[in-house]
């Protein structure tokens, strides 16, 4: 017999799970976090600046305990080639003071301060049954006679709550086994490498150790203020698209890559590679040189988008943060804590509606969540920029471009001891002179629009959620007609090609035997 337990069930301890679980104990209900990481946090890998100030809904002015690095203060995005570096700064000093912008954060602290929190409340409002359970992976799940989640499943035992959020992170095992996903997707996930590039990218870092002051003095900051550095790889191998970032920590550095992986897998191409190379690049290593690598990580990012994302509720289930594709990846940010806790927190409310409900946890109760969602930053944002890959995964943005500026301001800053032309003049013919002219204006075009219609269909009021999910849901559906298609038919051609195979090592083996087979006319009946 399965044992029954109170409350909800979130597995995973991330920012979504433990986010989730403070607002369901702020309404006095028992929550349980299952956490396979030991202490929580430390599975966890983050760039990471947590921008915005949503956990205030539960921790008023947070701030003044989280144990964050340094307040950014600084935004850089850079364009890097293989001999230089061209950055763009937006400084604000009304960032280092409320309403902060970002934080760069160490998850590792942070995810374990947010776990105290959680029981802290629980103590504070008398909640009972509220627990955070490290150390324990949840296995699977157990199903009512329509397929709906009923359990889980841990150290071969069967628990049952009375409802679920499932945010255990990027590339869930998890997710595939729920109603949440169709069968074809369930499927396409163990068999095309196409639709699992669509939706995760790889991410690797390093935490780099050095002087606090030294720390100031590379990045050209204020004590205490902290710099959030994105850029554009353009040294790598063409072909290759990938993004750095480069943040300030306290005493530390956090430097890291996100690759894409259909851009570097056929090519037996790293994120270690590419890691490497940006660390020694020219540019960084001015602000990393004699610092000592102390923390590597890797783990994978969502970048589906709501183009991928799953269906968010059934009975008794919700599925919130990267687990449900909510991030967003601009090349100007990295978005994803803000997300995750954000749809942790909808999730909170909206399981403490249900429980008010007498305890309705039916799909019908929990369809609130989406509507939460689609109220807030977190679905209109996704749903604005559902057609950034546009924009970030044309490969003349890693190569091409970078290089195009490169020569437009070696032209303007460099006296050659020749007239100067004006900027106008070194521009156009720096453009002119690269050939690259009609892409240029195609590529402006086309970022141009797919930008601007999804955000202006997605603006309108009441109707533009429900347009957004039908066009994002009509895509979806061709796509995956078009990648179960191009999957059954590379099984069909390496079984045929097995098949084949296994003839021509038959013939092989029976060749000797029948030195003078029938092609040379001699049968043997
Ligand atoms: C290299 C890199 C850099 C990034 N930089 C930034 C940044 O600067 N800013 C930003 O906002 N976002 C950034 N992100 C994204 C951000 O880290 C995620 O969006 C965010 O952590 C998602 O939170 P989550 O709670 O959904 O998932 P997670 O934080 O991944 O939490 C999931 C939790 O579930 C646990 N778990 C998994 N499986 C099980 C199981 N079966 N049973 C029990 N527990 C389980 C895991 O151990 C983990 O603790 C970055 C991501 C990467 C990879």
């Amino acid at each position: 017999m399965p044992e029954k337990m109170p409350g909800v069930c979130i597995i995973g301890g991330g920012m979504c799970g433990l986010s989730a679980a403070l607002k369901l104990v702020s309404e006095g209900i028992p929550v349980t976090v299952l956490e396979r990481g030991s202490p929580v946090g430390s599975k966890n890998v983050s760039g990471g600046i947590l921008w915005g100030r949503d956990l205030e809904e539960v921790i008023p002015r947070f701030w003044e305990e989280m144990p964050f690095e340094r307040p950014i203060t600084s935004k850089r995005i850079s364009l890097l080639t293989d001999k230089s570096g061209f950055t763009v700064e937006f400084k604000n000093t009304d960032w280092r003071k409320p309403p902060f912008a970002g934080f760069s954060v160490l998850r590792a602290r942070v995810d374990k301060w947010l776990a105290s929190k959680v029981t802290e409340l629980a103590q504070a409002r008398a909640v009972p049954d509220v627990n955070i359970i490290e150390g324990v992976l949840v296995e699977g799940f157990t199903y009512d006679a329509h397929g709906h989640v009923v359990g889980i499943l841990q150290g071969g035992e069967e628990l049952q709550f009375e409802a679920y959020l499932l945010c255990d992170g990027a590339n869930s095992r998890l997710l595939d086994e729920t109603p949440l996903v169709s069968k074809e997707q369930r499927a396409l996930k163990k068999g095309s490498r196409k639709y699992k590039m669509a939706q995760q990218e790889w991410g690797a870092k390093v935490i780099i150790q050095l002087d606090e002051k030294a720390i100031e003095e590379r990045f050209n900051l204020m004590p205490g203020d902290g710099v959030a550095n994105e850029m554009v790889l353009g040294f790598l191998p063409k072909g290759i698209r990938a993004g750095g970032f480069m943040y300030s920590n306290k005493d530390t550095i956090s430097l890291g890559v996100m690759l894409a992986m259909e851009s570097a897998w056929r090519r037996d191409f790293y994120f270690r590679d590419a890691l490497d190379q940006y660390i020694r690049h020219p540019y960084i290593q001015p602000f990393v040189r004699g610092g000592e690598e102390v923390e590597y990580a890797t783990h994978w990012a969502p970048i589906g988008g709501i183009n991928w994302m799953p269906e968010l509720f059934d009975d008794r289930l919700l599925v919130g943060g990267d687990t449900a594709q909510m991030l967003l990846s601009t090349g100007l940010n990295i978005e994803g804590m803000n997300y995750a806790i954000k749809s942790g927190l909808l999730a909170g409310a909206t399981f403490a509606d249900a429980w008010r409900a007498g305890k309705n946890f039916s799909a019908a109760a929990l369809s609130s969540y989406e509507r939460r969602l689609w109220n807030s930053f977190v679905l209109q944002d996704l749903a604005q920029f559902r057609n950034i890959d546009q924009i970030t995964g044309n490969p003349r943005l890693f190569y091409d471009y970078p290089r195009l500026i490169e020569s437009v301001f070696s032209k303007i800053v460099w006296p050659t001891g020749q007239p100067k032309k004006t900027f106008g003049e070194s521009i156009g013919l720096t453009i002119l002179g690269s050939g690259l002219a009609p892409q240029l204006m195609a590529d402006g075009a086309k970022a141009a629009l797919s930008e601007l219609v999804p955000a202006s269909i997605a603006r309108i009021p009441i109707l533009g959620p429900m347009l957004t999910k039908e066009l994002v849901t009509r895509r979806r559906r061709r796509m995956l007609r078009v990648l179960y298609h191009d999957m059954k038919k590379d099984e069909g051609e390496r079984a045929m090609r097995a098949v084949e195979e296994k003839a021509d090592e038959a013939q092989a083996r029976a060749a000797p035997a029948h030195p003078h087979g029938a092609d040379a006319g001699g049968g043997h009946a």
